[in-house]
């Protein structure tokens, strides 16, 4: 542990707005007091109209690097210096490293992904998925589903299909895939898309805390036990929607190991050392119980 800090730290921050229910400064710092790295990883509460500066602020102050949350993940990408592969197709930076006053966008959302579907690889390569939401974290598991597990076809399930529509067709020219198909949010109408689903993602924020009784369907014949059901929502750790699926056979995945593993992603890109991500997402799950 850590007794102070001195002349030599390094900054690292985190910009949002709002930022305080963030968890991203617990794992950080967490992570860095236990491999007594010196680096400080602080939260900064910033407003659209401010995030010129607090860009020009990371080269001027010689930090680090920077994680960023909403609002600002595809808004920042014009302040940027160059993108990563999957942070231009996804079309949102998480992570800026400061290179030698160079600064490079990441979308470490992808590699939570990864490390989170991997176990189910071979179910999920050739069949058929359905992805709930149309937002950033969902253009993130898009990009994900086609890069590393392409799957036959993908159905894209939004309460405003016309954002599904939009999705479908940025992705379908950057990853040249046409086997897209876009639904309205409707549970009665979407049951046989998601029984003939072999994946089910949900990327929207509907069961998150403190909503806990919301879930994007409540119609248990959407789910069997040939599935695999992924919530990205980690708190609460195992949603509504993840506790009917689980009645009905379906293997359950919930966003735990995809947040501690986009953070140790991050982590990696700014010190170049590996995060203890296991004794991290125990720590995080007992934080998040007490603090919900
Ligand atoms: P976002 O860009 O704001 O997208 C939100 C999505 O939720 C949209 O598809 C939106 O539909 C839908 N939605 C919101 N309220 C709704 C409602 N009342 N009824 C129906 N649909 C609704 O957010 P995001 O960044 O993609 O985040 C989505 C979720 O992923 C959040 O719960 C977030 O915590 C989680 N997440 C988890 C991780 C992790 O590491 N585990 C990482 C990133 C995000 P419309 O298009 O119709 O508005």
């Amino acid at each position: 542990m850590k007794d102070s800090y001195f002349a030599n730290t390094e900054l690292i921050g985190l910009v949002g707005h709002p930022i305080k229910h963030s968890y991203s400064p617990f794992i950080q710092n967490y992570a860095l007091d236990v491999l007594n790295l010196d680096y400080v990883y602080l939260p900064f509460d910033v407003p659209v109209e401010n995030l010129k500066i607090a860009v020009n602020a990371v080269l001027a102050l010689g930090m680090k690097g920077l994680n960023v949350t909403l609002p600002h993940k595809e808004k920042i990408i014009k302040h940027l210096d160059e993108l990563s592969e999957e942070a231009s197709i996804i079309g949102a930076v998480n992570t800026i490293v400061n290179d030698h006053g160079k600064l490079m966008g990441y979308n470490t959302d992808a590699f939570g992904i990864i490390e989170t579907l991997n176990p189910f690889k071979d179910k999920i390569t050739g069949s058929k998925v359905s992805v709930i939401g149309a937002g950033g974290s969902a253009r993130a598991v898009i990009y994900t589903l086609l890069r590393h597990f392409k799957p036959d076809e993908i159905n894209i399930i939004n309460r405003t299909q016309q954002r599904a529509d939009t999705l479908v067709n940025d992705f379908s020219v950057k990853m040249r895939y046409d086997c897209f198909h876009t639904y309205e949010l409707f549970p009665p109408d979407n049951v046989e898309t998601l029984s003939s689903s072999k994946l089910i993602v949900n990327a929207t924020t509907i069961g998150m805390f403190p909503d806990v009784e919301d879930t994007v369907t409540d119609l248990d014949e959407s789910f069997n036990e040939e599935q695999i059901v992924f919530d990205l929502i980690y708190n609460p750790t195992k949603t509504k929607l993840l506790k009917l699926a689980e009645s009905q056979g379906a293997k359950v995945v919930g966003g735990l190991k995809m947040l501690t593993s986009q953070a140790a992603k991050s982590f990696e890109l700014w010190t170049g050392i590996e995060m203890p991500s296991s004794e991290i997402a125990e720590k995080l799950e007992y934080y998040i119980k007490k603090n919900s």
